[in-house]
């Protein structure tokens, strides 16, 4: 029983002055325990103060909130609300929690503002964000929401603070309706740091972006290089036979050497090597970006590399074969009916921004600081739920209609971030990207040039 709980009082000073009148409780009117009364709506109801039962009213409560409101919406505000819900899945699969600002690395192309500040995530903010994913969890049949930790360097923590972060999700991980997952520079990482991320079934994913001339801009404070590092913590990873993914920035260093990278971040062993062609975001706005030409050419290469390595799987290329299975299988109803993720990102005070975690941080005068609301005063799924009174997701719904009414890249795309549309075209309403040419674009147009060479 959640003694915590504030309806508790009423529910027990209800009960006992209808014990005293009946000489008995009735049953909850959800579990069918014995238990209290409470007055839900001003209607006396039996109410049991089970967590869940408690968790199911509070849900109950915030939809009728959100009926009563929708009655009262103008009809450009029901078009909103209808034109989000056409886009995005009510439910998130995907939370991105940031338990501290601060990134021991000094990366010449990040883009996050306060990586040099210490600004850590109290437990009340998971603890809050647990609660939002119980209260989701009791909304629906179950599947397992990724709550990925993304920095700063989430393991700066350092292993006892982090762990206090994990426990108030253990009953949901336990049960199967959270698991973790965690990007890092992996520098950090140690025996200690294994032996957590066993413990709590975390999947790991690594940046690192090639060789050591290839890394040469990842660097501490100090301006040395953590390429050294980095291997280090793989290494203990393996020992620690603990599976991992890589990501990969391709920048114009890189952009004309795919063998020679993939050959490189394939002997570090990984499960999976997910490719992001360098991008225009957050304060990273004034380096050269690889262009679509320099794009075209890597992915054919990668697609070459690929066909003779089918052991490893390249993130983008799977996806990219996903898609094409999917339709020659004639299931294209399933693929478009798969709804996009409001992305919620979590900051280590609680604020929520949506769509893109390049946005937490970020001030502009049109939306002002990109905030949702904040998980320490509202459940995340209120948080979502009116995610379409927000300019910038309207905006971006807008974006994608646009896309899919001109792109012929569309149906495999969907419509790519949020982020870079606002970043590169100052617009979440635009449509085409640097981001999309070169990584989504290009992509389809090397596979179809490979294609035409195989071709008889
Ligand atoms: S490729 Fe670009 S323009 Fe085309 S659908 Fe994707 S994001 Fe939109």
């Amino acid at each position: 029983m959640d003694r915590s709980d504030p309806l508790l009082p009423l529910a027990e000073a209800v009960a006992r002055a209808w014990g005293r009148a009946t000489g008995g409780t009735p049953p909850c009117s959800l579990c069918g325990d014995t238990g209290y009364l409470s007055a839900p709506d001003g209607a006396w109801k039996p109410l049991c103060a089970r967590p869940e039962c408690l968790a199911r009213r509070r849900i109950e409560a915030m939809r009728r909130k959100e009926t009563r409101s929708a009655m009262t919406l103008t009809a450009a505000e029901s078009d909103a609300r209808a034109e989000l819900a056409r886009w995005f899945a009510p439910r998130p699969s995907l939370v991105v929690m940031q338990p501290t600002t601060f990134c021991n690395a000094n990366c010449t192309y990040c883009y996050l503002p306060l990586r040099r500040k210490r600004l850590d995530m109290p437990v009340a903010v998971a603890s809050a964000v647990a609660a939002s994913l119980t209260d989701l969890d009791l909304d629906g049949p179950g599947f397992a929401t990724e709550v990925c930790w993304h920095g700063g360097e989430p393991l700066s923590l350092g292993p006892g603070a982090f762990e206090q972060l994990l426990l108030p999700f253990e009953k949901l991980r336990r049960a199967g309706a959270v698991r973790h997952s965690i990007q890092t520079n992996a520098t950090l990482i140690g025996e200690d740091w294994c032996d957590l991320l066993a413990r709590y079934g975390f999947t790991v994913g690594v940046s690192i972006d090639g060789p050591a001339d290839l890394n040469a801009e990842r660097v501490d404070w100090s301006g040395r290089a953590i390429f050294d590092r980095i291997i280090a913590g793989i290494e203990h990873l393996h020992n620690a036979r603990i599976g991992f993914s890589i990501i990969a920035v391709v920048g114009t260093a890189a952009i004309g050497r795919a063998a020679e990278l993939l050959d490189f971040l394939a002997a570090l062993g990984p499960d999976q090597i997910g490719i992001n062609i360098e991008e225009f975001e957050g304060i990273n706005t004034s380096r050269a970006q690889p262009s679509p030409a320099d794009a075209r050419r890597f992915w054919a290469a990668a697609i070459e590399w690929a066909q003779a390595h089918p052991q490893v799987e390249i993130r983008e290329l799977a996806r990219l074969g996903n898609y094409l299975r999917t339709i020659r299988a004639g299931e294209r109803a399933a693929w478009e009916a798969h709804r996009l993720d409001l992305l919620p990102t979590v900051s280590h005070h609680g604020d929520v921004v949506l769509l893109s975690p390049e946005l937490a941080g970020m001030h502009d005068e049109r939306y002002g600081d990109f905030l949702a609301g904040n998980v320490l005063e509202q459940p995340l799924g209120a948080i979502l739920a009116r995610a379409w009174q927000l300019p910038y997701v309207t905006e971006f719904t807008a974006g994608l209609t646009a896309c899919r009414a001109t792109c012929g890249f569309f149906d495999f795309c969907r419509g790519a971030q949020a982020g870079n549309r606002y970043f590169e075209n100052g617009s979440f309403a635009s449509t085409e990207t640097n981001f999309c040419r070169v990584s989504r674009q290009e992509l389809v147009n090397a596979l179809t040039d490979t294609t035409r060479k195989e071709e008889p």
